[in-house]
């Protein structure tokens, strides 16, 4: 069961070669906790993967690439609403889909997001105004040190933008093994987004008369306008964070900058990291195979499938002209490994 010397390509969407030491595809617990145990004796990291649309393989990885293929979901009925329960390896797409065939709303603004539901609570998803966390009720999550069975509520997973528990106190201790959401009785569509806004009045569709799955639709249009597939051209999605940033630095950029894209975040700003390197004049470039999205400038493409070091590289000369040129620090979105 436990393979080695494995070609990861496969199984990163940014088409990076890069090996693994050591390769399971586990789809029990029981498998889980013998993949875990092979480790630990041989003191090995563990890469845990589901879909692999969140990463960058700078290196050949010296542990165990544990994929995570928990299969099986579940729609709850429950007098306030239903409650969808799905193991890790579930693709997140499918179960949207799924869900507002079912008439269910709640998630259909995440629609088309890549990847498995098990990865989901690591960066708490999110797009066109709507994260995970406004759904979430639970997970389980196997502890990597016992093998153990652990339960995290909404309240412990400690979810922001972005991000969770898993990628600060608890980060590298769990398999995220079964996630649990409430999806809401009554719906109410959450079209304010710019994009989605646009795209139904074209549409001539009112708000009152909307279905998730029409929804669902309008997002799905806007993504594939928008986005490249990552079938046809290799990539991670967003590679930056959108840089969030005082009200008096936002003040002092927007008056340089008064096309300055930002969307208010509490008391600070959440700028749109996309135009800033837009602004800079990378959408479009290309080195060596690797480069920046013609129609959307927050996403590195790797259309030459090179290795993960070409990728930082130009990652790092993008985030150092942005630094020179507006002050503001970005931090990648997609995790690096090794
Ligand atoms: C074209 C494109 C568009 C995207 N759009 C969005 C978007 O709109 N919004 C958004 O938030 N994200 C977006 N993403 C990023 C990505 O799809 C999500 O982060 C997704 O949840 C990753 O799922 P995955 O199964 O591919 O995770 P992977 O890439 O396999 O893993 C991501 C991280 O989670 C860990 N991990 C994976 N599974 C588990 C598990 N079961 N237990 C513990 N750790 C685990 C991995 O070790 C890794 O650190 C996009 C990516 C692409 C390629």
């Amino acid at each position: 069961m436990i393979q080695s010397d494995v070609d990861l390509q496969p199984f990163n969407t940014m088409t990076i070669a890069a090996r693994a030491k050591y390769f399971c595809a586990a789809t029990s617990h029981d498998e889980m906790r013998e993949a875990l145990a092979f480790a630990r004796k041989q003191q090995l990291p563990i890469l845990p993967l589901g879909g692999g649309s969140n990463i960058v393989l700078t290196g050949d990885f010296p542990g165990l690439a544990l994929h995570i293929g928990l299969l099986g979901h579940e729609f709850e009925p429950l007098d306030d609403g239903v409650r969808l329960r799905a193991s890790a390896g579930e693709n997140w797409h499918q179960l949207v889909m799924h869900s507002v065939a079912l008439g269910y709303g709640g998630l259909e603004n995440l629609a088309l997001i890549p990847g498995n539901i098990g990865a989901a609570p690591i960066q708490n998803i999110g797009a066109y105004g709507v994260e995970l966390k406004d759904t979430f009720e639970q997970l389980t999550a196997m502890e990597i040190a016992t093998g153990n069975l652990v339960t995290f509520t909404a309240e412990a997973c400690q979810f922001g933008y972005r991000d969770s528990l898993f990628k600060g106190d608890a980060k590298d201790r769990f398999l995220i093994c079964e996630v649990v959401l409430k999806l809401p009785a009554r719906w109410q569509p959450q079209v304010s987004y710019p994009a989605l806004q646009q795209y139904f009045a074209e549409h001539q569709q009112g708000e009152q008369d909307l279905t998730p799955e029409q929804v669902a639709g309008a997002v799905i249009a806007i993504r594939n306008s928008k986005l490249p597939n990552p079938v046809e051209i290799p990539n991670a999605g967003s590679f930056f964070k959108n840089p969030v940033v005082g009200a008096s630095q936002y003040a002092e950029l927007k008056q340089k900058h008064p096309d300055l894209v930002a969307f208010a975040a509490g008391n600070d700003w959440k700028l749109a990291a996309g135009w800033l390197i837009d602004q800079a004049g990378w959408r479009g470039f290309a080195r060596d195979g690797v480069g920046v999205h013609d129609r959307q400038a927050l996403v590195l493409v790797n259309p030459g499938h090179r290795c993960g070091s070409q990728v930082v590289d130009l990652a790092q000369d993008i985030a150092r002209d942005i630094q020179q040129k507006f002050g503001v620090v970005l931090e990648p979105e997609p995790r690096f490994y090794p």
